[in-house]
């Protein structure tokens, strides 16, 4: 009799962080956590794909765009050591479903609960721009990562390639998405019974928290809003 995995989530968080699909990224992360940044010269740089992090039994997912070539490519945790994860902590934060409101280094202390984060694409890509034949290599990661995250209400996604990637992925899965759901800040899109709603921000990129295009209180709301819908609070 096969022996049944006893973690698939973890199972499925170590074959992300040993896949090769992309060469091009693969070969760019690489580079970036050989050459570094000046302010983490002393730092050994990740440098591989990152894995989805959070709780197993959260009823909100977020999805965002991949990895930061100095970010999470160098600590190996999502939203992690950037300015974007610090922004995205302190919503969390004052939202209630993260301990604390930064996102600095893999041992930080920082504990989600009832959320898990993930991204469209698991490896940094140049200019944070993936390719369209990368995402789509990526998608099952996603899709996989929503098969056993089963308590899941509510995907937030942050920014518009994360957006499509989403889309993709539930139609894949035979999710009807008649008329197309719209990419825009704030909008919500049920997209069923028994199925997750959708709600979609922009992304807490530099260039969007930067220009005001992306505030705090702008991002709250978003998270106000998933915690309505889902009809439960964390305890973190
Ligand atoms: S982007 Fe995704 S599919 Fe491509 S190499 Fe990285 S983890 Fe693999």
């Amino acid at each position: 009799m096969p022996r049944m995995n006893p973690d698939p989530l973890a199972a499925l968080q170590r074959q992300i962080v040993n896949c090769e699909r992309c060469p091009r990224l693969r070969s760019y992360c690489e580079r970036v956590a050989v050459e570094k940044k000046r302010a983490h010269r002393d730092e050994v740089y990740w440098g591989r794909p990152v894995a989805g992090f959070g709780d197993p039994s959260a009823r909100l997912l977020i999805v965002g765009l991949a990895p930061a070539a100095h970010g999470a490519n160098r600590t190996g945790r999502v939203f992690t050591g950037d300015s974007s994860g610090h922004f995205l902590m302190r919503a969390l934060h004052r939202a209630g479903f993260a301990n604390i409101p930064s996102s600095t280094h893999a041992a930080d202390g920082l504990k989600l609960a009832g959320v898990y984060i993930a991204a469209a694409v698991r490896c940094a890509p140049p200019d944070n721009k993936p390719l369209p034949s990368e995402i789509e290599a990526c998608l099952p990661f996603l899709a996989a990562e929503l098969d056993l995250l089963s308590s899941v209400a509510v995907i937030v996604v942050l920014g518009r390639i994360a957006f499509d990637a989403t889309l993709r992925v539930l139609a894949n899965r035979g999710v009807s998405l008649r008329p197309r759901p719209a990419f825009g800040h704030g909008a919500v899109h049920a997209l069923g019974p028994g199925l997750p709603t959708l709600v979609a921000s922009y992304h807490p990129s530099r260039q969007n928290t930067n220009t005001g295009r992306l505030t705090e209180a702008m991002f709250d709301s978003i998270f106000t809003t998933a915690l309505h819908i889902q009809g439960s609070r964390p305890t973190v």
